[in-house]
């Protein structure tokens, strides 16, 4: 029987998807059905806490461009309009 890789007292139920350590039911936390070691989990908290702040700095940068492109469509009609118009 092998030890869980955190507590060699613990029997491993499981092993961890991402490191492939042997995990005890203590250890092992399923996610999306995939076994998952605390040390990981934690991980993937730090880098899922990542993405939405650089996602959202994005998105401010998309709309600055729409808007400013939307200025410059209406800029456009104007000038269209004011060609037109005698
Ligand atoms: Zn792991
Ligand atoms: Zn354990």
């Amino acid at each position: 029987m092998r030890a869980c890789f955190y507590h060699e007292d613990r029997a491993a139920v499981g092993i961890c998807m991402r490191c492939r350590r042997d995990i005890c039911s203590a250890c092992c936390t399923r996610l999306d059905g995939v076994n998952h070691c605390h040390r990981c989990l934690k991980e993937l908290g730090r880098r899922s806490a990542e993405p939405p702040t650089r996602a959202s700095g994005m998105a401010a940068t998309l709309v600055v461009l729409l808007a400013s492109s939307l200025l410059l469509f209406l800029e456009f009609l104007f000038l269209i309009e004011g060609k037109l118009a005698p």
